[in-house]
């Protein structure tokens, strides 16, 4: 992305805010001439006072002199305190507001983006909040710099040569050679550190990454006794790390000599051009320090340049990820115009295949029918396709061929949103989100009233125990165990009361108690509904009023769970294998004895 691209892209979100950024543009300008006074007053105050002692004029001259550049001064200061006050402030605000806008955005659009985006490798596991967090950083650095730091600056530098110039032209041109000269230099600085910085970045998340990835596993160190081989391993990015640090303030530094040294060569320069001039009667002698403070004011900002540079690469590196995932259109979820006054429930699979973004083929050609105001159960070993069945009837995904009904109607057909309306979902582990009991069920139905709440949770067979805790439904609902959060998702389920639900091993993660505990809410649930749940649990199968049998992303029988037993073929192993698990004949022993 280049520079003017970058920009463009930015121009829409400092828009809305083109008064702040006139304000800000506006102290600047005035700003930039309030610098120079320092100046103009040295020259004055030099001028008056070698012909105060070149006429030998009285003292109460200078007196007046003094009090002069003394009240002229003091004012600039207060006048300049307000200026700066002003540029920062609004400089600051535009930032915020920036920064904060970017954010906004980001968000809302990545929640319109399909499932495959999340599930997508680039978007993995932190990257994806690494690379929205670091577009951000620098784009709102980018802002703060070009408003805070680099207008002023560069503002102060033009004004301070208009100066120079109306002074005296050779004394400006010396001042304007240095300028191009500075650039080069800068600009090969950047352009060093940046494969340094680059390397700098890559140690930094190994490096962050070691640590994390030591902690979770420090179990296994321990027990392995890997404590020296982790240490080696740590020790070795420190030390390339440590090469590169020096390396890169090598650079710095010598960077910084040679742009001091042009400093310094122009400044002389610009000291024995104007001397020339004093001697020679064109100037006074006033000139020499208002030339010398003047071109410190040019190349104030010049000093700055590499690290402006800098900035500005990174912006554009990191913000092109920044706006790649912000624009991201072809991401967003497909939905269609049908929106049902009622959902029964009867879904019908034609034909369906479905390969995963990352190619992995996990449905292939599967029909199936499920009646409305059933339970399905959906049986077969990790990794047949359950799940994925799941994700497409959610439309999570579209089937790559075949086309799902419901109702009659082209699944692709329905509003997505609509249709998620009338879907509840229960996952192995249902996310409890930060906050109360209350705030967690209420989230069904951000309307529902405490009564609602409360029946929701009657329904789901939680109440009591909700009851029996300090805070009852204040409480928070994070520290509760699997098998009551469990029954919070289903509470919240109530309360949304969709007329399909899907139950995706809802007792997958609890021991046998809980999983006890909570069969009476999940009964509760399905009355009623279409049904359809992914379980391991052989009551929960038995307790399906039909069964589909998956194999490889194919569906190979499907019946009741007497049907199936008897014919014997793969129902019957995957049940037997479950039941000999449970270790029957001991267990009956057991209760009978
Ligand atoms: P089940 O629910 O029966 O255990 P899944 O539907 O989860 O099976 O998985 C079916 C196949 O699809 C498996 O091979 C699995 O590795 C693969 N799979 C599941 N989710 C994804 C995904 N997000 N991206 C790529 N492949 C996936």
């Amino acid at each position: 992305m280049t520079l003017f691209e970058l920009l463009k892209k930015i121009k829409p979100f400092v828009q809305p805010y083109n008064k702040l950024v006139v304000a800000t543009l506006a102290l600047t300008a005035v700003g930039s001439f309030a610098v120079q006074i320092n100046a103009l007053i040295l020259r004055y105050t030099v001028d008056n006072i070698s012909r105060i002692m070149v006429n030998k004029e009285p003292l109460s001259t200078g007196f007046h002199l003094l009090t002069f550049i003394s009240v002229v001064l003091l004012s600039k200061e207060i006048i300049y305190a307000f200026i700066q006050f002003g540029q920062k402030y609004y400089g600051e605000k535009l930032r915020i507001y920036i920064s904060r806008d970017f954010s906004q955005a980001i968000v809302e659009k990545i929640l319109t983006y399909r499932m495959a985006f999340y599930t997508s490798e680039v978007n993995e596991s932190g990257k994806l909040q690494t690379r929205i967090d670091m577009g951000i950083s620098s784009l709102t650095r980018l802002v703060q710099n070009f408003f805070i730091d680099i207008m002023p600056l560069f503002a102060n530098a033009i004004v301070a040569l208009v100066f120079i110039f109306m002074a005296n032209i050779y004394i400006g041109l010396v001042s304007l050679a240095i300028v191009p000269i500075y650039f080069y230099v800068s600009q090969l600085q950047a352009n060093k550190l940046k494969g340094f910085r680059r390397q700098m970045r890559s140690y930094r998340e190994s490096k962050n990454n070691g640590l994390i990835s030591l902690i979770d596993s420090i179990t296994v160190i321990k027990s392995f006794v890997r404590e020296p081989m982790e240490a080696d391993k740590h020790q070795k990015i420190q030390y390339d790390m440590t090469e590169n640090q020096l390396s890169t303030r090598k650079t710095s530094f010598l960077f910084d000599a040679i742009k001091n040294f042009l400093e310094q060569f122009g400044l002389v320069a610009v000291i024995l051009l104007t001397a020339y001039f004093v001697l020679k009667g064109d100037m006074t002698i006033g000139a020499i320090m208002f030339h010398i403070l003047l071109f410190n004011n040019v190349t104030a900002p010049i000093r700055q340049l590499h690290r402006i540079y800098d900035e500005i690469n990174d912006a554009m590196i990191y913000s092109e990820s920044f706006f790649e995932i912000l624009e991201a259109d072809e991401e967003a979820e497909t939905t269609g115009a049908y929106i049902p006054e009622k959902i029964h429930g009867l879904i019908e699979l034609k034909d369906v295949s479905f390969d995963y973004p990352n190619g992995t083929k996990a449905l292939k050609n599967i029909n199936m029918t499920i009646h409305p105001n059933q339970t399905t159960a959906l049986v077969g070993l990790s990794g047949a396709g359950k799940s994925t069945v799941i994700n497409l009837l959610d439309k999570f995904y579209q089937p790559t061929r075949g086309t799902i009904f419901l109702d009659g109607i082209d699944l692709a057909d329905y509003n997505t949103k609509e249709l998620r309306k009338n879907i509840g979902l229960v996952l192995q582990k249902n996310h409890i989100f930060k906050g109360s009991i209350e705030e967690n069920i209420q989230y069904g139905n951000p309307e529902a009233t405490h009564e609602a709440i409360m029946d929701a949770a009657k329904k789901a067979y939680i109440h009591e125990q909700i009851m029996d805790l300090p805070k009852a439904y204040q409480s928070d609902a994070r520290l509760l165990s699997g098998g009551q959060q469990q029954r919070i998702a289903i509470a919240r389920l109530f309360l949304k009361d969709p007329a399909i639900i899907f139950l995706d091993e809802p007792t997958a993660s609890l021991d046998a108690i809980a999983t006890e505990q909570i069969k009476k809410s999940l009964d509760a649930i399905k009355e009623n509904r279409t049904v359809i749940i992914v379980s391991h649990s052989i009551s929960q199968i038995i307790d399906a009023d039909s069964i589909v049998v998956m194999e490889k992303g194919e569906v190979v029988e499907t019946g009741t769970h007497e049907e199936l037993y008897e014919k014997k073929n793969t129902y019957f192993t995957i049940f037997s294998a479950m039941a000999n698990s449970l270790n029957l004949d001991k267990i009956t022993q057991s209760l009978n004895s």
